[in-house]
């Protein structure tokens, strides 16, 4: 049995980031809540509201990210219901505590905690299915999304981390390794349900509240509403093939030069990506899944194969599951997915779950055109740097260049792939920086929302491109008090 994690030594599900500074918010009213207000908060919840001293206390503040495990909220509150939600809004107004939505926790600059109150909706993660569309409770985790909707044999194009939350992944666009053939994950999104400063609970859609509906595919998690729910387009699942090649280092610049024109434009059933890894030393591999047999896969990646000029090192093509392959990719082969969690008692944990928080930085880019040789040299150059460190590229086209940038927030339909730099631990933000730094003469300033940087100065343009202004009106027409606030806020 192999899985991505053991077979790429890149723990990209077990990392966390290490950018300085979480959000806070803003400072409380003079006249802020007392401990009575707090108790009343709790008491009116159908959920449960977890404030500093309860034994759970602890638990409930962290999010994935060690790095942010300072940040003391004021409250955690696990809604139940969007009532819940709706409440919490209201006690934030009425005392002027800043207020964060939280699902699955992943934001790379623990941007789902602070000072204020914490609105958590992993409590709502019921999963449900019937006649095409499935309907997801916006705390679901993708590795329960997966798995339930494999017992009706469909699914949705999602990430690859099991404990992601759908809520974040969805409302900034969504990647995932059947996306080339199926979309972002919010290009299957047909609804959702989400409760705004005001406290009302909006069903967005095409037809109702479009522009909301527009914006909450691809501007970010945090800045419109709290989501209560999402319903999606799925499709049905099928066996796939699953595929892992590694050449030697020696062969990097041939694999990368090899891999930029074949992996985007490769029939739409062939997702794959390109890791650059230095752990602990320099390895390239391509891995992916093909949406068919192991013959046809085969063909195709000695297409690729032909243009390196050489045969990998190792390789591991075989059929597969589909369900079986998301717990592949997810780094859970081994594990079943009441372990594919992590473990604990409170809502989004399992008491069998098995999957650990740990740290990384990271940053990213858009490559719009193939790197030039210097490009890939300098790239190469990076990864070869001292240290414990990767860059993932993940192949786009197919589906999602068929979305014209401006149909839906997410505005870099006509990259080839996303390039992220990413890094563990002591030294990884210097690294991710000078790497991010030198490759920005050859793919220019584009930047993935879900991989959100507090470091960016231009975030606006390179997240939205000319989506933003659009974004900002949607802003103004839905919060115009700024209820929902972010260091990059819209
Ligand atoms: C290990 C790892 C692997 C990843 N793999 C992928 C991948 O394969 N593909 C991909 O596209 N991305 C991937 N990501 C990035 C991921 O999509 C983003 O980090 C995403 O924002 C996480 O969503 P979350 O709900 O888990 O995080 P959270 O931290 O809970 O939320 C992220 C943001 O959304 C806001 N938010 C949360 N819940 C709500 C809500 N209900 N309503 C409104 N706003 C809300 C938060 O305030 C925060 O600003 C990965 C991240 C990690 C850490």
């Amino acid at each position: 049995m192999i899985d991505r994690r053991s077979f790429l030594r890149v723990s990209a599900l077990a990392g966390t980031a290490a950018f300085s500074g979480a959000f806070s918010g803003t400072a409380f009213a003079a006249a802020g809540p007392r401990p009575a207000d707090w108790s009343a908060l709790g008491r009116g919840l159908d959920g449960k509201l977890i404030r500093p001293g309860d034994a759970s206390y602890d638990n409930a503040r962290h999010v994935f990210n060690a790095a942010f495990d300072s940040v003391r909220p004021a409250g955690v509150a696990y809604c139940a219901t969007a009532a819940d939600v709706s409440e919490c809004l209201a006690f934030a107004r009425r005392f002027g505590v800043p207020v964060t939505s939280r699902s699955g926790g992943h934001s790379y600059a623990g941007w789902s905690t602070g000072a204020g109150l914490v609105v958590d909706v992993s409590r709502m993660s019921g999963v449900s299915y019937a006649g095409g569309h499935a309907t997801v409770g916006a705390g679901a985790r993708l590795v329960d999304v997966y798995a339930k909707l494999a017992a009706h044999g469909v699914s949705i194009p999602a990430g690859s981390c099991p404990t992601v939350g759908v809520a974040g992944l969805t409302l900034g666009g969504g990647i995932g390794v059947v996306s080339r053939q199926y979309g972002l994950t919010c290009d299957v999104l047909e609804s959702l349900k989400i409760v705004t400063a005001d406290g009302k609970t909006l069903t967005c859609s095409e037809t109702a509240h479009p522009d909301l509906f527009w914006a909450s595919r691809g501007g970010g998690g945090g800045n419109f509403g709290v989501a209560t729910s999402f319903t999606f387009r799925t499709h049905a699942t099928r066996q796939v093939t699953l595929f892992f090649l590694h050449w030697p280092w020696s062969k990097a610049a041939a694999v990368l030069k090899a891999w930029q024109s074949w992996a985007p434009t490769a029939p739409d059933a062939l997702w794959s990506n390109c890791h650059l890894n230095h752990d602990p030393s320099p390895d390239v591999m391509v891995g992916g899944l093909y949406l068919g047999g192991k013959a046809a896969c085969e063909n195709l990646l000695q297409k690729l194969v032909d243009r390196v000029g050489s045969g990998p090192k190792t390789r591991y093509v075989a059929v597969s599951a589909y369900d079986h392959a998301m717990m592949v990719e997810a780094g859970c082969s081994s594990l079943t997915v009441a372990q594919c969690h992590r473990p604990g008692t409170l809502p989004g944990q399992n008491p069998s779950g098995r999957l650990v928080r740990d740290s990384f930085t990271a940053k990213s880019h858009f490559a719009y055109t193939p790197l030039s040789s210097a490009g890939i040299k300098a790239l190469l150059a990076q990864v070869a740097a001292p240290g414990r460190h990767s860059v993932l590229l993940d192949a786009l086209g197919g589906a999602v260049a068929r979305v014209r940038p401006d149909a839906t927030a997410f505005p870099h339909r006509k990259a080839l792939f996303s390039v992220q730099y990413y890094a563990h631990k002591s030294g990884a933000a210097a690294w991710t920086r000078a790497a991010h730094a030198a490759m920005r003469p050859h793919l220019g300033d584009h930047a993935y929302v879900n991989y959100v940087d507090p470091e960016l100065t231009n975030w606006r343009q390179q997240y939205y491109g000319a989506n933003a202004a659009r974004l900002a009106e949607v802003k103004a027409a839905y919060d115009p008090g700024r209820l929902f606030r972010l260091p990059q806020g819209i």
